[in-house]
């Protein structure tokens, strides 16, 4: 009868990424193409999951203008010095090099014209040609560092390197893979991680602002949305479950619970100014009639009752005029909450970037650890700015580790 005898692999190498992700394999094509002996290791049975699920299946992967003001991080100079030096236009290389067919959507946001698979397959390749094992389905148990090198325990064996680098993601869609292990690492290594919240992420409302909008789920109008923190112009969206589209979206990375958010439901438009000179140019019509012609009827019933709509302009006074402008110009909304990270794209904070070398992205106490991408508190807006940032830190990393 044969007899199975367990070997515990151990392995030595160089460079040891966690995560298989945008910025893990970035870093790995680099650091191969330097001649180091790279293992990547991901417990996902897949590579770059959230890159294939990325943009609509599209993959929104950069942008053509891109720049500090962008982010969001607890130091905004941070990002400067790796965006600097892995831009845009060097990603953009990269892709006419494997002539990957893309186009321009507004705001300089640059999508694949026919899958998210070639930006993935692209990074395998690269992989591949640079040397690097690219191991998955493996589970991390523990590691621990011992004169000057770390020994990573997993249910495949013990992984031994001089430089190990965080590429672990953020919080998002865990039902992706997403688990807070770059955050444990950091923790048990004395690196400081700032609080984290869902960015990128439909608002809920209060359940009576829900009774009374759901039934709006599918509209759409451009607005511009604000707080004190920051101003977008973009389309938003009526869900069942509350607000969505790229307004509110951006606007959600600023948000912080309980506070309200102000709406322009007609950017173009100062509705006072519009409505006055109507009224001056001896208009009938009623205010339904002439807000017909700027928002959706189903929308103005919301917002507005049926009396002040059966108004005619002529009988609408000043007063009137101005808080029925400024319940459209100004739409002020408390939202209940965000749907969390089931659904957000990114994750708000982490890895306080105090801790680490802007150039390296080596922590500044613990010799040959390296946090990249989504873990460290730098979050892109909507629009590619959250793959630039995986490229251009992973890149920075890619030549030190
Ligand atoms: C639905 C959706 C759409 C998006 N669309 C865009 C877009 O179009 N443009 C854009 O710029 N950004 C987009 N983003 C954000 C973008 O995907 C991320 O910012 C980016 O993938 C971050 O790269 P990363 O390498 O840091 O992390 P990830 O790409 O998330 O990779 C992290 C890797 O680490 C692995 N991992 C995690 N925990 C463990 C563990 N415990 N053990 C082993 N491995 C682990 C994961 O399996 C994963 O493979 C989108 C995000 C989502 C969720």
């Amino acid at each position: 009868m044969a007899t199975f005898v367990w070997v515990r692999v151990i392995m030595e190498t160089d460079v040891i990424i966690i995560g298989a992700g945008a910025s893990g394999l970035m870093c790995a094509i680099e650091a191969g193409k330097r001649g180091r002996q790279v293992i990547v290791l991901d417990h996902a049975n897949k590579a770059g999951k959230k890159i294939l699920m990325s943009g609509g299946g599209r993959c929104n992967f950069t942008n053509f203008s891109v720049d500090s003001d962008n982010f969001i991080s607890n130091n905004p100079h941070f990002c400067k010095s790796a965006l600097n030096r892995f831009t845009q236009w060097d990603f953009l290389t990269l892709i006419d090099r494997h002539r990957i067919p893309y186009h321009e959507r507004d705001h300089g946001q640059l999508f694949c014209n026919d899958s998210a698979k070639d930006i993935l397959n692209i990074l395998l390749l690269e992989c591949a040609d640079a040397g690097v094992l690219v191991q998955l389905n493996t589970r991390i148990e523990g590691l621990e560092r011992q004169t000057n090198r770390f020994h990573l325990k997993t249910d495949q064996g013990t992984f031994n390197s001089q430089s190990l680098v965080v590429a672990t993601g953020g919080l998002s869609i865990p039902k992706m893979g997403a688990t807070p292990l770059g955050y444990k690492i950091a923790e048990q290594f004395g690196v400081n991680v700032l609080p984290t919240r869902a960015g990128l992420v439909p608002f809920t409302l209060q359940p009576d602002d829900k009774d009374l909008f759901s039934p709006l789920s599918g509209i759409a109008v451009p607005c511009s949305i604000s707080n004190k923190r920051q101003i977008f112009s973009e389309n938003l969206l009526f869900t069942h479950r509350g607000l969505s589209g790229p307004a509110v979206l951006q606007i959600s990375s600023y948000w912080r619970a309980g506070e309200a958010v102000e709406i322009n439901l007609l950017p173009q438009v100062n509705l006072e100014t519009e409505l006055k000179a109507k009224r001056r140019q001896k208009l009938k019509n009623t205010l339904k009639t002439i807000l017909d012609g700027y928002l959706p009827k189903r929308l103005v019933s919301c917002l507005l009752t049926e009396n002040v709509l059966n108004i005619s302009l002529p009988d609408l006074s000043d007063r009137q005029i101005q808080q029925i402008a400024d319940q459209l110009n100004h739409w002020t909304i408390k939202p209940n909450g965000t749907e969390g990270y089931r659904t957000a794209e990114v994750t708000v904070g982490g890895i306080d970037t105090d801790a680490l070398s802007s150039k390296t992205m080596e922590s500044k106490q613990v010799p040959g650890l390296y946090f990249i991408g989504e873990v460290v508190d730098v979050t892109g807006w909507l629009g590619g700015y959250n793959f630039q940032w995986a490229w251009s830190s992973a890149w920075c990393a890619g030549q030190y580790v």
